[in-house]
């Protein structure tokens, strides 16, 4: 188990070290921050980007192309 401080808050985290991997992300108990593995050795946390949402899945072209013989 490690306890790296939180770069937000510094509280320190627990992770363990099987969920220790790059670009790992995961919240920080004490602000809440998203937080993202930027370096293992030694180990580095970074604030992490929060992905923009996608508001709707465009279906635009329906590419079914398929051509079918019939006979
Ligand atoms: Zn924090």
């Amino acid at each position: 188990m490690l306890r790296p401080p939180c770069p937000e808050c510094g509280a320190t985290v627990s992770i363990d070290e099987d969920d220790l991997k790059y670009f790992r992300q995961f919240y920080c108990d004490a602000c809440g921050a998203l937080l993202e593995v930027v370096d293992e050795s030694p180990l580095l946390l970074g604030i992490a980007a929060e992905e923009p949402v996608h508001s709707s899945w465009e279906a635009g072209e329906d590419g079914a192309d398929e051509q079918s013989s019939t006979l």
